[in-house]
């Protein structure tokens, strides 16, 4: 069974088998969590970003999909890169940010981990609104989590969107 955990606090400080990144579809690095993460984690992360551009994700990763690379020097064993949406008024995109948590998860699971910690994807840098981005973040654990990931822990990293994330999980 996997318990749903929340904790306010940078995401690259975390212990768990994989962290989750928000990354972007070059996979060569940014700002926000994508940044912390290559920063914390050292060179070795953006080595192995750099080798799947030149197999596998010639062209990127596309919007929604999920990949593993080393954790560098994180206290974790994977790190897992899924690119979310860009926020759009005009254009229902929800469906792409339920796939970059079912995505994820997929892949956590496949690999073996129990412990994987998400930040609040899209709602950053990708403007996505904060309480509707916990709604679909939460919804789509509950639903696509497999039974062997133990703990999925939401790391948000300011008090606000822990409320936000602590509200929605109540509902
Ligand atoms: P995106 O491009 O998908 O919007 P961002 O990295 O810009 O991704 O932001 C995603 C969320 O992560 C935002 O809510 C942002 O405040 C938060 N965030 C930024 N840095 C960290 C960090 N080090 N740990 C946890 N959350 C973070």
């Amino acid at each position: 069974m996997t318990t749903i955990t929340l904790v306010q606090g940078d995401i690259t400080r975390q212990s768990v088998d994989a962290v989750v990144n928000a990354a972007n579809s070059s996979l060569l690095g940014g700002g926000g969590v994508d940044g912390a993460i290559h920063r914390r984690g050292g060179p070795a992360i953006l080595a192995e970003c750099r080798k799947l551009r030149a197999s596998r994700y010639g062209k990127g990763l596309p919007t929604g999909r999920a990949v593993a690379t080393t954790a560098g020097e994180l206290d974790a064993r994977w790190v897992i890169h899924t690119v979310g949406p860009v926020f759009s008024r005009a254009e229902d995109r929800s469906a792409l940010l339920a796939s970059c948590y079912r995505q994820s998860l997929r892949v956590a699971a496949e690999l073996g981990a129990r412990t994987v910690a998400f930040p609040a994807i899209s709602t950053g840098i990708f403007g996505w609104p904060m309480e509707d981005g916990a709604r679909i973040a939460v919804r789509t654990v509950r639903e696509s989590a497999d039974p062997s990931v133990e703990e999925v822990r939401f790391v948000l990293f300011d008090k606000e969107a822990y409320n936000v994330f602590a509200e929605v999980l109540e509902a």
